[in-house]
Parts: structure tokens; sequence; C-alpha cells
């Protein structure tokens, strides 16, 4: 029977909390690299038992949401209400023409639900029952207190802290959330006071609600990241000049190198590294050299660009190294200046920055002084959006 079941998700990201900070409402702030809405979508759009999911906005958030979810496969997202209630609400209305089996309703602050957490509430409907809720025990002692002194206990074993998704027979709900007095805080107060069953399944902490600032600090803590190697490499040809610009210095020499833009072979395999880590294409095409303005363009600028979208995707360098290759200029002398300027366009520590010189021992077109040749390796730290 469970392989038959529609299973929809409603997530409900209309709210306007401002008090996570950030100059957004929580649910558009990135965490690990992605607003908070997307990584809640992306958990429920990635469980194999839920066949589609609608998001609830603040019409106004328009922009932001559009942001947030730029190329998952949702629908036009559900204009909310005024309160949670009416926002819920709303997204049941929306699919009253073509009721799914159960629906899923889901706070966008609670982004990290575990699958298990889910595929507990979709095992509960196996069992009689209207809903399911997943909650944790209450580990805390918990007594009554007033004025300062404390009085009777509270017995702790028959109280549960409620999380999200909230699962129900979707007419059920609908139909309870239509009678509704208003003032509900969630979708188990409803369908209690409609007289629904509704199980208790096993929560998980991960699925906490972010709230206060410092639960964005906890969310990031709780991101695994996974490590990710590229390597790049570059040419350039010697031509007429008294100077080449390697590793973003202005080395002298009795050449220069031939390119469209300064010609910095160095910062070039760099860039293409990076870019490999995310698998992001190549200099060439975020940088067309069909394009003028980067004709005589200074390099440092492909490479910042190369890192801030490293860094947009929530990632972290952890450590880059480049190997030139040519039997002129020396580059013993102008290393540690190299090292200097990567880590500062960059925005790392000397420590992380590794510049390595070698020839050819004469052989081939370096050896024989036609250009200069570089290599380049980048390791990065990307979140894991699917952890
Ligand atoms: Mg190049």
């Amino acid at each position: 029977m469970r392989q038959a079941m529609r299973i929809h998700a409603i997530i409900v990201a209309a709210g306007a909390g401002f008090r996570a900070g950030g100059g957004v409402p929580k649910q558009y702030r990135a965490v690990a690299g992605q607003p908070l809405l997307r990584h809640a979508v992306e958990r429920l759009l990635g469980h194999p038992a839920i066949t589609g999911v609608s998001v609830v906005i603040n019409p106004e958030c328009r922009a932001l949401y559009d942001a947030a979810v730029a190329g998952l496969a949702l629908p036009e997202p559900i204009t909310g209400g005024a309160t949670r209630q009416e926002s819920v609400l709303a997204g049941l209305e929306a699919l009253a023409a073509d009721l799914p089996d159960i629906v899923l309703v889901h706070d966008a602050a609670r982004a990290f639900v575990p699958d298990a957490v889910i595929d507990a509430l979709v095992a509960a409907f196996d069992d009689d029952v209207d809903g399911a809720c997943p909650a944790l025990p209450q580990i805390d002692s918990l007594r009554r207190g007033e004025g300062g002194r404390y009085s009777d206990s509270v017995d702790r074993d028959s109280l549960w802290r409620v999380q999200t998704p909230q699962a129900f027979r979707t007419p059920a709900i609908l139909a309870a959330h239509r009678a509704a007095a208003s003032g509900a805080t969630d979708e188990v107060a409803i369908a209690l006071a409609a007289g629904l069953r509704v199980a208790i399944t096993p929560g998980d902490e991960r699925a906490f609600k972010v709230t206060e600032p410092a639960d964005f600090a906890k969310a990031e803590a709780m991101t695994t990241y996974s490590s990710r190697a590229a390597s790049g490499f570059d040419v350039h040809k010697f031509g007429p000049g008294t100077h080449v610009w390697l590793c973003g210095v202005k080395v002298p020499h009795d050449h220069g190198l031939i390119g469209h833009s300064d010609a910095d072979a160095g910062l070039h395999a760099l860039t293409d590294a990076l870019l490999g880590t995310i698998a992001a294409g190549d200099i060439g095409d975020h940088f067309p050299p069909s394009d003028d303005r980067w004709r005589g363009a200074a390099s440092d600028q492909f490479l910042a660009h190369a890192a801030h979208l490293v860094r947009e995707r929530g990632g972290r360098i952890d450590h880059v190294d480049v190997t030139l290759i040519c039997e002129r200029p020396k580059v013993g002398p102008h290393r540690d200046a190299m090292r200097a300027r990567i880590a500062e366009i960059l925005g790392l520590g000397i420590d992380r920055v590794s510049v390595k010189a070698t020839t050819t021992e004469k052989l081939g077109f370096t050896g024989r002084q036609e250009g200069i040749a570089a290599q380049a390796m980048a390791s990065v730290r990307l979140p894991e959006q699917d952890a």
C-alpha cells in the first residue's frame, strides 16, 4: 500500500523572522553557502518517498525566494497569510483539486531533517492513524516555580519536544484546518482539536529549529565538508619585452610573455585549478579572449573571481600549489613575493600557498626558452548539501 501513496510536502516559509540577524528573514539567510530554505527544500525533494514539494512564501520576498531555489523542480510558490496557520491552510487549499494521500507540513527553519525522521513518519501510516509527528523525549528535569522558588516537579516521561515535518492524511487535515479556530501553534494541535489520532515518531536533534543568531553557528558546525582537489595548466610564449608577470609579481626579464591578458601563466593555471574544484569550467569560459575587456588585464582579478565562486558555494580553500616550468627567469629570488601575492589575492595565510619552480633540463619548448609553462593544484572543502 505504501508504494502507492502520494506524499506531498508543504514548506512554510512565509515568516518575517529577523530575530536570527543577517538582515533578511532567516529562511533566506545562508548556512554552509546556501539559504536555509534551500537546505530544507533539498532535504525533502531528495527523499525518495516524497513525490512533490511546494513552498508557502511572503510575496514581498519573491526575489529572495527565486534566488534561493534557483534550478530546483518546484511549482509556483503559494502566497502565505498573516499567521502560520493561515499560511499552512493556503498551502493545503492549493492541493485541494488533486489531494495527495499524505501531506507533510514543515517549517523552513528546521532545515536539516535527516531522512530517517521522514522514513519513520511514512512508516507510521502502516498503523491506523490520521497523522504522525516527530518528537524528542524531554531529558532535563522539569519543575514548576513561582516568585523565585521551586514548587512541585512535573513528570517528564509524558512530555515531548515536538518537531516538524508533521504528516497527515490530507483529506483529514484539510477538513480539520478549515474548521479550526485561529491561534493553533501547529498541525498536531489542529488535528487533536478535530479528534484525529496522531502518532509520536522519533525526532532528531539535527532537525532543530534555527531561531537565534547562535543557531546559525550551530547549523554551520553541523555541516560536513568534503575535500576536492583539482589541477590547472597553462603556457605562454615569450616575445619582446623587459619583464614577465608570474604569480602576480613583475619579474624583470629580457623577454615578455605574449597573451591576451598580462599572460601570467602561474595565476592562469591556479585559476583553472580553483575552478576545477567546483567543476565551474575554465578561465576561458569566464574571461573569453574574444572579450576586449580582458585585453592586457591583470590576472589577479581572474584568480579572485575563482576564489569568490568557491566561497559562494560555502567552500573553503585549504591549500594551493603552483609549479613554474622555465629555464629563465630564475624564480627563486621572487618565490616569497609570489606566495605573498597569491595569499593576498585569495585571502589565505601564506602557509597555505606554495610556489615551486623547475626546469626541463633544456628539453622541449621550455628548455629552448620559447615560453613558460605552469601547473597548479588547489584543494578546497565544500559543504555536503545532502549529508
Ligand atoms: Mg593563460
